[in-house]
């Protein structure tokens, strides 16, 4: 049984003041979270204020992205290793506004895992269609080109030392959530599709599903068998509803 990862992407949300109150909610809630493991991804200002009201909590520190390089000359850039340095676990990676903002693709992907990875933090890879994509039938060739571009630069083996998301563009902050039943099928189409290269790492990988998830709809996604956690952005931003998705998480493991 793998166990559930509930993770908050604050996105570029938050004041000094707002960030110190969801903190604070958070911290004071996650005593009561037994079975599900519990991150929040702040934006890069707020992470020592993060890591401080973290410490000594169960509570994981995530970024929003790393640049592709350690160090030097890339004004604007902050490097895996000062995550690291700041006591981040996590750092996201691909997340499809990058991807479709930044001009993100596997190539820079490969490179930014690569650099999470030397720098000792643990990826959490965003892959999902648009509803373009999905209403032409290209859903599965999508998440395959996805999949399979990492795989191809960074080895299947990088598999087994990250968290995945699945996230539908369509459902991203748009209240629009996948039905338990569609996510089901493309996290299990994700798992086939790693164990066509390792059966074990497929097994171990966490798949995440991410895309409007909020505390009534939670325990149905987590309940299915694929579904090992959330990504959730804006819900995230209230300590309360971010922890009603953790305890669906415990729920969903009884
Ligand atoms: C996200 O951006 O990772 C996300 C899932 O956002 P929301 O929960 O707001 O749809």
């Amino acid at each position: 049984m793998r166990k559930p990862l509930i993770a908050g992407n604050w996105k570029m949300n938050g004041t000094k003041a707002s960030v110190e109150t969801l903190l604070a909610g958070v911290v004071a809630g996650a005593g009561a979270i037994e079975r599900s493991e519990v991150a929040v991804c702040p934006p890069y200002p707020f992470l020592q204020m993060a890591a401080s009201a973290l410490a000594g909590s169960s509570v994981r520190l995530g970024a929003q992205n790393c640049a592709t390089a350690a160090s030097g000359a890339f004004t604007g850039e902050v490097a895996a290793p000062m995550l690291a340095d700041f006591g981040c676990h996590y750092v996201i990676i691909g997340h499809s506004e990058r991807r479709a903002m930044y001009g993100e693709d596997e190539a820079i992907l490969a490179k930014k895992l690569a650099a999470a990875f030397a720098a000792g933090l643990t990826p959490i890879l965003c892959v999902g269609e648009t509803l373009e994509e999905r209403e032409r039938g290209d859903m599965e060739k999508v998440i395959a080109a996805q999949i399979d571009g990492i795989i191809a630069l960074c080895g299947i083996g990088a598999f087994g030392s990250l968290e995945l998301a699945y996230e539908p563009v369509w459902a991203i902050g748009t209240g629009k959530t996948a039905t338990p039943a569609q996510a089901q099928e493309v996290h299990a189409f994700i798992r086939a599709r790693l164990a066509g290269h390792d059966a074990a790492v497929a097994q171990k990988v966490r798949i995440l599903y991410g895309g409007s998830m909020k505390g009534s709809n939670a325990l149905e996604l987590l309940s299915q068998p694929d579904i090992d956690g959330g990504l959730i952005g804006g819900a995230a931003l209230n300590a309360d509803e971010f922890l009603s998705i953790a305890k669906a998480g415990d729920a969903a493991t009884q």
